[in-house]
Formats: structure tokens, C-alpha cells, sequence
């Protein structure tokens, strides 16, 4: 395969914009997406694919099966839009109030399903099987671990698994690797402090959960800089304290939420018994008692080492040298992160920013892309869908390839 093998024709191309604008303007939130979730199907029904649906809750999966021996390797798209009201001001702004694809989650629908019409055309020069998966649900629901749970690794057995995320960060049309670690795990606590309520100007009669609170949310961030080797990251956020009515009165309890990041799964197994230690120690100091919900979320987003520089690789080949670049570790978090525990393969970023329009973060009400990105998604996509489920080279030669 050349690079010039992997052309996205002009009708494709503005398809893949008139289906991003399309789904931009119908945004639905986790486990919603009835009404994306029956475009992507219908579409992959009208371009031969096997059609599953309804795969871990509103997932689709289109399977294509060459004549070719070869791997069977899975891409990924994420449909889920986020509980925003957007403010881009753009004319296929969200029609749902208050839901607005703020994460990029619309062009990765597009990107697969624009990849898909270019797959369908060229099945005679597949090899394996290329299992196109439409997830629900990234974000903070777990949506693919429905669909693990649901099968989706081993009907048809996925041998390799492939995740694109678009990044408002890096600049258009520039596709971003790591080896490794590249996000993190993501769990969250939920804490209630019981102490004794009382008169604001008799805490002698209390047990004061606000001060304990206060004690133990400073105590907190000794954790990661005292008991977390300092060249591994990790961090402990408080992001809600609710306790209390009016200034005279000491509550009789407490409630705090946090997140806990790491990045790596031995510092991520750490946290908990260590957070564990100074709540307990922090409400003993003070006569309070505790509970604590810590719930394991999302783990590492770790890509296959081999894989990664395969990606990388496949990336300069398609799209030329310079258009590739090292991904620098975030601690955000991604569902993505379960395929990658079962299987081999590589979660990989697309830049989409073109000007100051087009560079607010991820996750804001004025997140918005350079649409003219989307084809690189494709290329690489296709090209993925292409080369990917090629057979492995007989084990005497070069092992350094795949
Ligand atoms: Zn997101
Ligand atoms: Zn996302």
C-alpha cells in the first residue's frame, strides 16, 4: 500500500461534513443515541455490511469479511454527546437543549462511517476482517465495557483494536502517538462525614465535621506528594464539599466528591488504601466516623508498545513525514482504555485545530473543529482497515515488524 492508495474521493469527503454537521446538531448524551445509533446502522446496512445493533445498550457493530486470510482487527468510534449548552453560535448548532457534542465524538462517527464507504468499495483488497464498532457512552458510563461484556471481542475474535480521538490542542490534520501509558485511569470517591452537630459557639459539645473535612482535604494532597514515587503521576482532586445550613450551627455531617488519577496500575491500586489511611486517621483525630464509596472507574489507557510505532509509522507513509508527532501523556481519561486491557492496539489523536475558532478545550460550550481534519481520520482510518489485518510475517523473519 502507497500513500497514495488511501485517497478519500470528493463526495466522501463531504459527506463526512454533512454527517458531522448532521449528528452535531442532534446530539444525544450516553446510552441515548437512538437516533445515531439508526444512521450508522442503516448506513452500514446500504454498504454491505453485517449489521448488529443494540450491542451493550444503543451499540453498533458493522463486520466486513475478506476472502483473505488474515487478522481481524476492530475500530472504534464513540457516538455519546455531553450535558452542555453550547455556545459556538454555528448554524448546525445542537437543537437539543442543554446536550451538545463538546468532545469531538460527532466527527469520530463521521470519520468511521465515511471510512466505511471507502472499506465497502475496496473489499477486494482486504485480508482478515474489519469489525467497525459504534460505542455508546464514553463519557463516564463505560460504554465500551457494555459492549466487552456484550461480546464485541469475541464475535467475531478481535485480534487488534484501533481508537481515534480528535485533540482541539494539536493542529489540523496532525495525527499524535504514544507508546505506552497515554491517559489515565480515572476512579472516584465519594465521601460522608459523620461527626455531631451543635452550636456554633459550644464545639466543645461537638464533634465538628468541617474542621475534620478540612483537616483530611489537606491531608489529602500529601498522598500524592509524599506517598507516590515523585516520577510517576497522579493526582487527587476534591471537586464538591456540601456540609452545613448558616453560620451558627455545626453540622452533623459532611459530604465530599473527588477524582483520583494515575498512571500507572500500580499507583492507581495505591491510592485508595492510601486515601483510606488519612480519612481514617483524620476522623479518629476529631471523634468522627466515616464512609467512603471509592469506585474503580476507568483504568489506564495503555497503547501497545509495538502497535504504537506501527501506527506512527502507517501515519508518515500515508500522510507524509511531519504529519506525525509524539502524544504528550494527559490525565484525562478514556473508556477505550478497556479494549486496550484485553487486546493490543493503539488509541491514537487527530488535530483539529485551525485558529483561534477552532482551540477552546474539550468538554467547553465553545468547542468546535476544523472540519477539513475529518478527511485525515479517514485516511487513516481506511488505511488501518487496509494494512492492519495483513498477516503477520512468518516468526524467523524480522521480528521487529509487526
Ligand atoms: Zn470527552
Ligand atoms: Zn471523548
Amino acid at each position: 500500500m502507497t500513500s497514495s492508495s488511501v485517497i478519500v474521493p470528493p463526495d466522501v469527503a463531504r459527506d463526512v461534513i454533512e454527517l458531522r454537521r448532521d449528528i452535531h446538531r442532534h446530539p444525544e448524551l450516553g446510552f441515548e443515541e437512538v437516533r445515531t445509533a439508526a444512521i450508522v446502522a442503516d448506513r452500514l446496512e446500504r454498504l454491505g455490511f453485517e449489521v448488529r445493533t443494540k450491542i451493550g445498550g444503543t451499540g453498533v457493530v458493522g463486520i466486513m469479511r475478506s476472502k483473505r486470510p488474515g487478522r481481524t482487527i476492530l475500530l472504534r468510534a464513540d457516538m455519546d454527546a455531553l450535558p452542555i449548552q453550547e455556545e459556538t453560535g454555528l448554524p448546525f448548532a445542537s437543537a437539543n437543549d442543554g446536550k451538545m457534542h463538546a468532545c469531538g465524538h460527532d466527527g469520530h462517527v463521521a470519520i468511521l462511517l465515511g471510512a466505511a464507504q471507502i472499506i465497502a468499495k475496496r473489499q477486494e483488497e482486504l485480508s482478515g476482517t474489519i469489525v467497525l464498532c459504534f460505542q455508546p457512552a464514553e463519557e463516564g458510563k463505560g460504554g465500551a465495557r457494555e459492549m466487552i461484556r456484550a461480546g464485541v471481542l469475541e464475535d467475531p475474535h478481535i485480534d487488534r483494536v484501533y481508537g481515534l480521538h480528535l485533540l482541539s490542542q494539536a493542529p489540523s490534520g496532525v495525527i499524535r502517538v504514544r507508546p505506552g501509558p497515554v491517559m489515565a485511569s480515572s476512579d472516584s470517591i465519594e465521601i460522608t462525614i459523620h461527626g455531631k452537630g451543635g452550636h456554633g459557639a459550644a464545639p466543645h459539645e461537638t464533634n465538628d465535621p468541617i474542621l475534620t473535612a478540612a483537616h483530611f482535604i489537606t491531608a489529602l494532597q500529601s498522598v500524592v506528594s509524599r506517598k507516590i514515587e515523585p516520577v510517576e503521576p497522579a493526582v487527587v482532586t476534591i471537586g464538591a464539599i456540601h456540609g452545613g445550613t448558616i453560620h451558627n450551627v455545626i453540622p452533623d455531617d459532611v459530604r465530599l466528591l473527588g477524582t483520583v488519577r494515575a498512571f500507572s496500575p500500580e499507583v492507581r491500586a495505591q491510592m485508595e488504601p492510601r486515601i483510606q489511611t488519612i480519612l481514617r486517621g483524620c476522623c479518629d483525630a476529631h471523634g468522627a466516623t466515616y464512609d467512603l464509596n471509592y469506585e474503580w472507574r476507568y483504568p489506564v489507557t495503555a497503547n501497545d508498545p509495538d502497535e504504537a510505532a506501527y501506527v506512527r509509522a502507517l501515519a508518515s507513509r500515508i500522510l507524509g513525514e511531519g504529519r506525525s508527532e509524539d502524544m504528550r501523556p494527559t490525565m484525562g481519561a478514556e473508556d477505550f482504555s478497556f479494549m486496550l486491557e484485553q487486546r493490543p492496539g493503539c488509541f491514537f489523536f487527530l488535530g483539529t485545530q485551525r485558529d483561534e475558532s477552532t482551540s477552546a478545550p474539550h468538554h467547553n460550550a465553545r468547542f468546535s473543529i476544523d472540519e477539513g481534519a475529518l478527511e485525515t481520520g479517514v485516511r487513516m482510518m481506511v488505511a488501518l482497515a487496509l494494512d492492519a489485518p495483513a498477516p503477520a510475517p512468518p516468526a524467523d523473519a524480522d521480528s521487529k515488524q509487526r
